[in-house]
């Protein structure tokens, strides 16, 4: 791969482009350019029908694949252990329409009424997929999870999503109690697009 290629991220989701743009500056990539589905243009909307976050993030990366660029994407949730790995691929949509992350914590919260402490065990994890426009190349996917306890009551203000439940041992705090820098240092995303980060560098020609 060139070291002035076109990486296409497959979202529209702006602060997800500027996340990923700040990782690949801090591992010395900033000669890629990192576009955005708006940025070429693509309107379409793209069916997540996968079962797994790996299966998501691919046929999201396919997208732009196909019309020739390098496509990237990642795909993300909370598995809870009481709830056999759920929400899983559904976090977005847990609760129905309207889709919000109130009614998702809310639906969240009753599933797990009265379930002691200890059994409210979950992760977030998050899969990238890269994929190359031709077929003979490099494609990959990366990892990242954290774990933590669903609270039974909010805790913070920052974050979004499940992050005012999602209680971190590590830091003795949820992820909507530290700074976005606290968060991505050790979250999911973080772990994920910096694996992705250090492979790249590892194919990029000089
Ligand atoms: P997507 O990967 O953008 O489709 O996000 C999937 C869903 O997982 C989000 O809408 C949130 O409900 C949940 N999620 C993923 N990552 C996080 C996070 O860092 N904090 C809180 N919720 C998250």
């Amino acid at each position: 791969m060139k070291k002035d290629a076109k990486i296409v991220l497959a979202t529209r989701n702006k602060n997800k482009v500027r996340e990923i743009k700040a990782v690949l500056a801090e591992a010395g990539l900033d000669s890629l350019t990192v576009l955005s589905l708006d940025d070429i243009g693509y309107t379409d909307e793209i069916v997540e029908d996968g079962e797994t976050f790996s299966a998501n993030a691919y046929i999201k990366a396919s997208v732009p694949a196909k019309l020739g660029y390098y496509g990237l994407a990642d795909d993300s949730g909370l598995e809870v252990d009481y709830l056999l790995g759920g929400p899983g691929v559904y976090s977005a949509r847990y609760a129905g329409e309207p889709c919000n992350d109130e009614n998702n914590n809310q639906k969240l919260l009753e599933e797990l009424e009265d379930v002691p402490y200890e059994l409210r065990t979950a992760r977030y994890v998050s899969v990238i997929s890269f994929v190359s426009p031709d077929s003979s190349s490099e494609s990959a996917f990366f990892r990242g999870e954290v774990n933590g306890i669903i609270l039974n009551e909010y805790h913070g203000n920052g974050g979004f999503g499940y992050d005012p439940l999602f209680f971190v041992p590590e830091l003795k705090k949820t992820f909507a109690e530290v700074t976005m820098e606290e968060k991505n240092a050790i979250s999911h995303r973080g772990k994920s697009m910096r694996q992705f980060a250090a492979w790249l560098k590892s194919v990029i020609e000089d």
